[in-house]
């Protein structure tokens, strides 16, 4: 049996420690400090929602809004059965610093609920989402708080809160949410943006490290969104070799790679990796320690800790997930010279091109893919390069240097703010 690592694994009191660390660094006053430790509005809402069956079901939601010196709150939702505050606090926090490090003017939020999407009906789904949309609509708004899609959420939610949100309104809204359906108001290229991003950041750390990525060997774990999307443009645009890849059923490997488009087609059919032709099953824990150049944690939070880092033999980490790895963990791989990529830098494309969305929706004037995917990368480069700066200047590790540049970024929007009144 696995040891319980002794760190903390509450992901909020890990973003507060991680705030703490880079403070110290920045030499941040007390409290300056505080303020960018605390959430600065929470909203939890019970509401009822009527079932196939007939019967009323209770279900709980939370919305936090994290912090706005920079602009308008902005975060995804997540529909699963492990949300708690605490987790929807750290991501909402998470999210602030993300924004603030791809430098585009937003603040952080996100939202969930505490539900299970895998038994429930579509219609059923729609219901609950337009429910919590109804009793959210207090504290968003294209101008306020911007949601967008997260684990078990998709176009289709968008959809439904675009609506919801509009004919509450009596006209149509699509700058409330992004991750719409190209039809009401989506970008090109968002479906994509996050894995995009994380091929980009991925490419960046490569060139810095002296690896050559055509032909590195890459382990993603979770083959949703962002895993399989980056686990497909590693392979078709840089040429990496696609070796081991893992949903909440498990994992596959194969020295030889394979191709990630056929494995999305078969887990279509089957409903999972496992069992693809030509490889060998594995744990999702033996994945994150294979002998590969990159491993890639796209699926949930706190899955290297201070118990397998020491086993972890990549020599990149590039984090599509938010929050994957522990402030302990993060200590053992600096150590062992492993380059994490971390998440509020990596997985910072989705935002990206959420913000782009937005743009386009406001202008109502849309832009190609090329225009997209050529802002993304400018983007994406830029926030590269001041991490990897501040990296080598202050030398701290990726995390921390992110950290910096972001912190660095809110409180300069503090220090012109004022504190009100
Ligand atoms: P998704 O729901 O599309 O996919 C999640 C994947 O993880 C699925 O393949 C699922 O089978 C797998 N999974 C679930 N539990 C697992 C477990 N215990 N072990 C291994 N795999 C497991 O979600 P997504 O949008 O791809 O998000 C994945 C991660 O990326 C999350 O941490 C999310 O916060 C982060 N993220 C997403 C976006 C985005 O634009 N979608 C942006 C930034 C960050």
């Amino acid at each position: 049996m696995a040891k319980e690592p002794k760190e903390t694994l509450n992901p909020f009191e890990i973003a507060q420690e991680q705030i703490e660390r880079a403070g110290k660094k920045l030499n941040l006053d007390k409290g300056l400090l505080d303020i960018l430790k605390h959430p600065k509005r929470e909203l939890t809402v019970n509401f009822p929602v009527k079932m196939d069956d007939g019967a009323v079901k209770v279900f709980t939601g939370y919305r936090v809004q994290y912090n706005d010196a920079r602009g308008p709150f902005k975060g995804g939702i997540r529909y699963h059965w492990n949300v708690s505050l605490d987790e929807v606090r750290a991501l909402s926090c998470w999210m602030t610093w993300k924004c603030a490090v791809m430098n585009i003017p937003y603040g952080g939020a996100k939202g969930g609920v505490i539900c299970n999407p895998k038994e429930m009906s579509k219609s059923e789904l729609e219901r609950m989402t337009r429910r919590y949309a109804a009793e959210i609509s207090l504290i968003i708004g294209p101008e306020k708080d911007i949601p967008a899609p997260d684990v078990y959420t998709d176009s289709q939610t968008m959809a439904w809160i675009m609506d919801t949100y509009s004919m509450n309104k009596g006209f149509a809204v699509p700058g409330v949410v992004t991750g719409k359906p190209i039809a009401i108001g989506g970008s090109l290229g968002r479906d994509e943006a996050t894995s995009r991003g994380l091929m980009y950041a991925t490419r960046e750390a490569c060139k810095k490290l002296k690896i050559n990525v055509k032909g590195a060997t890459v382990a993603v774990q979770g083959y949703g969104n962002v895993g399989y999307n980056y686990a497909r443009l590693m392979d078709a645009e840089l040429g990496a070799k696609i070796v081991a890849v893992s949903d909440s059923k498990g994992g596959i490997y194969s020295e030889k790679g394979f191709d990630p488009k056929d494995v999305m087609a078969f887990k279509d059919k089957s409903g999972s990796v496992v069992g693809y032709p030509g490889t060998k099953k594995i744990t999702n824990e033996e994945l994150l320690e294979l002998e590969v150049d990159i491993v890639a944690p796209c699926a949930l939070e706190n899955v290297i800790t201070s118990e397998n880092a020491p086993r972890i033999k990549a020599k990149v980490s590039a984090e599509g997930a938010n929050g994957p790895c522990t402030p302990d963990a993060d200590d053992i791989l600096h150590k062992r010279g492993i380059t994490v990529v971390p998440d509020i830098l990596a997985n910072g494309g989705g935002v990206t091109v959420s913000y782009f969305e937005w743009v386009q929706d406001l202008a109502n004037f849309f832009w190609t893919k090329p225009e997209v995917d050529s802002k993304l990368e400018g983007v994406m480069t830029r926030a590269f390069e001041a991490v990897w700066d501040m990296h080598n200047d202050k030398k701290v590790d990726m995390r921390q240097a992110a950290y910096m540049v972001a912190i660095n970024r809110v409180v300069e929007a503090y220090r012109w703010r004022g504190i009100y009144p």
